[in-house]
C-alpha cells in the first residue's frame, strides 16, 4: 500500500493564497506561481550568487591573510 500524505493547509510562497496540499514538498498554489516563482528566484540568485561570489572571495583573501 502506498503512504499518502495527509491533506496540509499551505500559504503559496507566490501569491500568498491559502491552498490544500498532499505533497509536503509542494509550496505553490498552482503552476503558474510555481513557474513565476522559480522565475523570479532565478532572476533573484544571479544577484545574489554575485553578492555569495564576492563575499567569498573576500573570505578567501581573509584566511589566506590569517593563516
Ligand atoms: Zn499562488
Amino acid at each position: 500500500m502506498k503512504k499518502r500524505y495527509p491533506l496540509k493547509r499551505k500559504v503559496c510562497d507566490h501569491c500568498g493564497a491559502t491552498y490544500y496540499a498532499r505533497s509536503h514538498r509542494a509550496r505553490w498554489c498552482s503552476a503558474v506561481c510555481q513557474s513565476q516563482n522559480f522565475r523570479a528566484a532565478k532572476k533573484q540568485t544571479q544577484a545574489e550568487l554575485e553578492q555569495e561570489f564576492v563575499a567569498q572571495e573576500a573570505e578567501k583573501v581573509n584566511k589566506e591573510a590569517t593563516q
